[in-house]
């Protein structure tokens, strides 16, 4: 009998899915690609045919143009080739899936990006069942334990009001993480408007389109440092510390980011106020996942496999290190 899996083939620009002549988050283009979600790292523009949610296409088509899209929503499931394709939610951000391939009485579950915990702006990961489950191990080390969101939202609007005549200034990355920023100072009942550097423009006109309300947001173009006094201000991690933030009204500069767990990394930032809030995974989430989906085998895709690996070994689960190029982390930008 074949080797478990023996139709997945890994390479360093993604995983090729050989009966169905078809590659998952491939990094170069491809004829066939199915795409977890539009962070850019998996999600790149230049394809033949693209299989992804709704979601993750109208993403793609702000960022890269039209695709030869093919839309699957959650739950549906698609013929690609010899095999049975689906997608169902990751968790992670706006249209992110785990993508399921059944072929010849195995079942594989590629995880794409995922979390845990609720996301207001997305829907929660679904827990399936699988021969391999192919997961990232962005956080994964025991060191990386993620605070609860609302403790953190909560340090953020005490430290706005603790200094009404500054603004807080937070790095968010702009596809997920902003909305995602916005939407838990919402649901933590900070109604006030929020500012946002125009790099974020489309990306949230697109979230609200989608149903996902970010209430009052006004581009900080334009506005004076008295109108953006005791605000909140969201910008890409990139222009917390460039020219642009200059025009801001004496900011507090914070930042949202898995990696905020890392001291080091927020004072290379300059970041005085960290926030630990990611979209990815922590170890206990990823140890969680794995025993809830119960594999027989699990790969790792990307991140820091030797712990998992390790824990793996010890929690008798075959577990394998693909080595996929290509994926940085976006919480690292
Ligand atoms: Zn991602
Ligand atoms: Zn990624």
């Amino acid at each position: 009998m074949a080797r478990l899996g023996s139709w997945i083939e890994p390479f360093p620009e993604g995983i090729y899915v050989k009966p169905a002549d078809a590659w998952v988050d491939p990094s170069q283009p491809k004829p066939v690609a199915l795409v977890t979600h539009g962070h850019a790292d998996h999600a790149r523009g230049g394809h033949g045919a693209v299989w992804a949610t709704p979601e993750t296409l109208a993403i793609m088509g702000v960022r890269y143009g039209q695709q030869n899209a093919n839309p699957v929503a959650y739950g549906e499931s698609v013929r690609i080739g010899e095999v049975e394709v689906s997608f169902v939610p990751a968790g992670h951000v706006l249209g992110s899936a785990q993508i399921i391939l059944d072929y010849g009485g195995e079942r594989v579950v590629v995880s794409g990006d995922y979390k845990r915990r609720p996301d207001p702006t997305c829907a929660p990961f679904v827990v399936t069942p699988c021969d391999i489950f192919i997961t990232e191990a962005t956080f994964g080390l025991p060191v990386f334990h993620h605070p609860d969101t609302g403790s953190e939202i909560d340090r953020l609007i005490q430290r706005l009001k603790a200094e009404p005549e500054r603004c807080v200034l937070v790095g968010a990355y702009a596809l997920g993480k902003a909305q995602r920023v916005i939407a838990e100072l919402r649901a933590r009942g900070h109604h006030e408007p929020i500012y946002y550097h125009g790099a974020m423009e489309r990306l949230c006109n697109l979230y609200e389109e989608l149903g996902v309300p970010l209430g009052e947001l006004r581009l900080a173009t334009g506005a004076t440092k008295a109108e953006m006094a005791g605000h909140i201000i969201i910008c890409p991690p990139g222009a917390l510390n460039d020219r642009w933030s200059r025009r801001l009204p004496d900011p507090i500069t914070a930042m949202a980011s898995g990696w905020m767990r890392i001291r080091q990394r927020a004072r290379q930032r300059n970041v005085e106020l960290p926030l630990v809030i990611s979209d990815h995974s922590d170890w206990d989430e990823l140890t969680q996942t794995i025993r809830e989906v119960a594999p027989k085998e699990v790969w790792i895709t990307h991140g820091r496999e030797d712990a998992l690996m390790h824990w793996c070994m010890l929690h008798q689960v075959k577990a394998r290190e693909l080595n996929l190029v290509g994926y940085e982390d976006e919480e690292e930008e």
